[in-house]
């Protein structure tokens, strides 16, 4: 470890690495951060610098980097098996995380396909469900509605019905047409209304929107209760009880999409529970592995499954795949993260965490530059705004949340603000006095940003 030794990282990255999400121009000014290892809630680079990782490596991480406990499982995996398809041939893993999973999902939930990673699931779960109507010979069913603002990842159909204009504006011309009905996101409620009041009145579009066109509609996709990429914008339970009863009564499949909230980040092990409802297609990546390994589920009802199930010459099949699905690696790192949740209560833990963490940031509904602090079990997030009354954004080419995130990398926090929005999604593992310190960090850097 010498002085120096990011820098010459740096370089040889900037050389040949083209990185995801990226203006790689931003980087003649803004460094690059070469991580050595990872050590719990910590990275730490080449030159010993520590940041703490308070968005879990966008979302992935659960229990810590290198946990001890995952990280055994998989070099135990490794000496036994790394991968084999899973087309005609299946392996421990794979069986008793689908077993597992099955078990701790909403009830009715009793299939596991799996993919590699989070847009990949979402795929899968929009061409099961196009391709479950079409094998009940529904073929005028071919349409999908999404909620603006939505995120489903970044492959060309997960893009089509994701809202992102960031993301999706450039591809437009390359992607299916979704129906888009407004989110029942709670920032945009009146003074007066309650979240769970506006995320019914919301439901109204919906509704209407169904009873319109639920004979071409196949599915509504669905982030419960947050709209992670979009904001960590928050909604009400309450609409999801009421769009899986639109859902059934309209012949409309439901697509659950908790890649990014599914394993407790909302407080309940899957944010659907907080509504009391099975979607008819649960997708799940991200948290899944624990942030070890890229690996993605979608659970599906046998009403599904049964509908593909026929004689090869019926032509019914779901014939789709992914050279890496159900990587027994990823599957063992899996079931070691799930193991995790039963050994700890983490479940149980993470009230007091979250509680902590409320306590933490109730200055800030205080700050003139803050328009809202809202937060849903282990996600919070901090709306920055020019003016609250009236609510006014900074203009987005001032880029305050780029000064907050260089702000805190300097002082030895990783947060990676959505546009104005800072937000914390930090690792289980995170201790009330970890909290304090990044919650600090977080106000000093607001306070840099907002300042002039
Ligand atoms: C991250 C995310 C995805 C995409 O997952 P990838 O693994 O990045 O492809 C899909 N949906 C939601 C809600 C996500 O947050």
């Amino acid at each position: 470890m010498k002085i120096g030794e990011n820098a010459t990282w740096m370089a040889r990255d900037l050389n040949v690495v083209w990185h995801p999400c990226t203006q790689m121009k931003d980087h003649e000014g803004l460094p690059v951060i070469p991580i050595r290892r990872g050590q719990g809630i910590w990275l730490e680079d080449f030159e010993g610098n520590r940041y703490l990782d308070a968005i879990s490596s966008w979302w992935v991480n659960l229990f810590g980097h290198a946990n001890p406990r995952i990280s055994n499982a998989l070099k135990a995996q490794l000496d036994e098996l790394e991968h084999v398809l899973l087309a005609g041939f299946s392996h421990a893993p794979a069986i008793e995380l689908a077993e597992q999973l099955t078990r701790l999902a909403p009830p009715g939930l009793t299939r596991c396909f799996y993919a590699d990673n989070g847009s990949s699931a979402v795929e899968v779960a929009l061409k099961m469900s196009f391709h479950f109507w079409r094998n009940q010979g529904q073929v005028q069913k071919t349409r999908f509605v999404t909620l603006s603002n939505s995120y489903h990842g970044e492959t060309l159909g997960a893009l089509a019905v994701g809202d992102v204009e960031l993301y999706k504006t450039t591809y437009k011309p390359l992607l299916m047409a979704a129906m888009v009905v407004a989110s029942p996101d709670c920032y945009a409620r009146a003074p007066d209304v309650s979240c769970a009041q506006h995320s019914a009145l919301m439901f109204e579009q919906m509704a209407q929107t169904l009873a319109e066109h639920h004979r071409e509609i196949c599915a509504v996709i669905v982030e419960p209760l947050v709209q992670c990429a979009g904001g960590m914008r928050m909604y009400d339970p309450a609409y999801l009880t009421l769009l899986r009863d639109a859902c059934n009564r309209y012949g409309v499949h439901l697509i659950a999409d908790e890649i990014a909230v599914g394993f407790g980040r909302t407080g309940t092990l899957f944010a659907c529970e907080q509504a009391q409802i099975t979607p008819d297609f649960l997708c799940l990546s991200k948290g899944l592995t624990g942030g070890y390994l890229t690996l993605s589920a979608v659970l599906t009802t046998p009403t599904v499954y049964d509908a593909f199930y026929a004689d090869y010459a019926a032509q019914r099949a779901f014939l789709h795949s992914h050279s890496y699905t159900g990587n027994p690696l990823a599957c063992r790192a899996a079931l070691a993260s799930l193991a995790i949740f039963d050994s700890d209560d983490t479940l149980e833990k993470n009230k007091v965490l979250s509680a902590h963490l409320a306590r933490a940031l109730a200055p800030l509904q205080e700050n003139p530059y803050v328009s809202e602090v809202r937060q849903i079990g282990m996600i919070a997030a901090i709306e920055l705004v020019q003016t609250r009354v009236p609510r006014t954004p900074f203009p987005k080419q001032q880029r305050r949340g780029l000064q907050v995130y260089q702000f805190a990398l300097q002082h030895g926090v990783l947060l990676r603000p959505l546009g104005d929005v800072i937000y914390f999604m930090p690792p289980y593992v995170i201790t009330p006095k970890e909290i304090d310190f990044m919650v600090e960090i977080a106000l000093r850097g607001i306070e840099h940003a907002t300042n002039s």
